[in-house]
């Protein structure tokens, strides 16, 4: 059949009302920020990093500084309850989220594994949950743990975060998954792909985290994994890249573009350091935070 310009003008006006009201549906269903709130950037630190010989001293600092998060290992958390609780009293300083420490391999070829990574998991959670934690950082595999194969390690990850998902939620806190980068993982580099999971999982308490040393190697863009990652994302680490010091150290690097998403996506979690320091602490630290807070200006 041969078409008229009259037919095919009127065929074009279809397409482009089509792509028009497919254009109105997809703007509705992408809503970057649907609650609506200012992004915020609050400080966080791990308990490693700051200087001092008790909890308490630590958390002098940090508030003198401005901190109003504490990030805890979870190895033995469960026996630091009390003391949490009692030198967090009375302070502007919260349990942000707990970094790991579980025994076992969540995605592991072998079953006793995963089994103990399971019980070690739900033992922190409980730990977590009491302390108001905003959820517990995981790495399902590092690269020497497990061989299992990507295939395989999909079916075992959404296994293992189907079952602790509702213990976690009971628990009052929530599972962090943390993509890593390809050095020290071979599952989850991306915050898109760690996305991904989340949505299949698709409980309120499987969510994610990103980490900008891994994003400096895995990203291709630091804004658009951010934007990827929004609807599960409730943690972020922070370190300079490449040399995952204090952020501000390495003289080409820029935190904007990833903070630009952070603000764009209206994110009310942690920004929590994961670094080391060269220099004094206590001089390092303050400037840091300096550092970022321009940043985040600018951004
Ligand atoms: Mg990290």
């Amino acid at each position: 059949m041969t078409q008229t310009r009259r037919t095919f003008l009127a065929s074009s006006t279809w397409l482009g009302a089509g792509l028009l009201a497919g254009a109105s549906t997809a703007k509705a269903a992408v809503s970057l920020n649907p609650s609506g709130k200012e992004g915020v950037l609050k400080f966080s630190c791990q308990e490693g990093i700051i200087p001092g010989k008790t909890l308490a001293e630590k958390l002098d600092k940090m508030e003198e500084w401005g901190f109003v998060g504490i990030e805890p290992g979870g190895g033995g958390l469960h026996k630091r309850v009390n003391e949490f609780q009692e030198a967090l009293k009375g302070r502007n300083i919260q349990v942000s989220a707990i970094c790991a420490g579980f025994r076992g391999v969540p995605v592991s070829e072998f079953a006793d594994r995963r089994k103990e990574a399971m019980e070690s998991m739900k033992q922190i959670l409980d730990a977590a949950g009491q302390l108001g934690s905003t959820g517990l950082i995981f790495v399902p595999a590092f690269n020497s743990q497990s061989q299992a194969g990507l295939v395989a390690a999909r079916f075992m990850l959404l296994d293992f975060l189907h079952e602790i998902a509702d213990h976690a939620q009971k628990a009052g806190t929530r599972m962090l998954l943390e993509p890593l980068n390809r050095h020290e993982t071979w599952y989850v580099r991306q915050l898109s792909d760690a996305a991904k999971i989340c949505q299949e999982v698709n409980h309120p308490a499987i969510c994610m985290m990103g980490d900008f040393y891994h994003m400096g190697i895995e990203e291709v863009c630091e804004y658009s994994a951010f934007l990827s990652a929004r609807q599960y994302l409730h943690h972020v680490h922070l370190a300079s890249r490449p040399s995952r010091k204090q952020p501000g150290y390495d003289a080409n690097d820029d935190f904007r573009p990833g903070f630009r998403a952070l603000k764009e996506i209206g994110y009310q979690d942690y920004c929590s350091f994961e670094c080391g320091i060269e220099g004094k602490p206590e001089v390092e630290i303050p400037k840091m935070m300096a550092y970022l807070k321009q940043q985040w200006a600018e951004a």
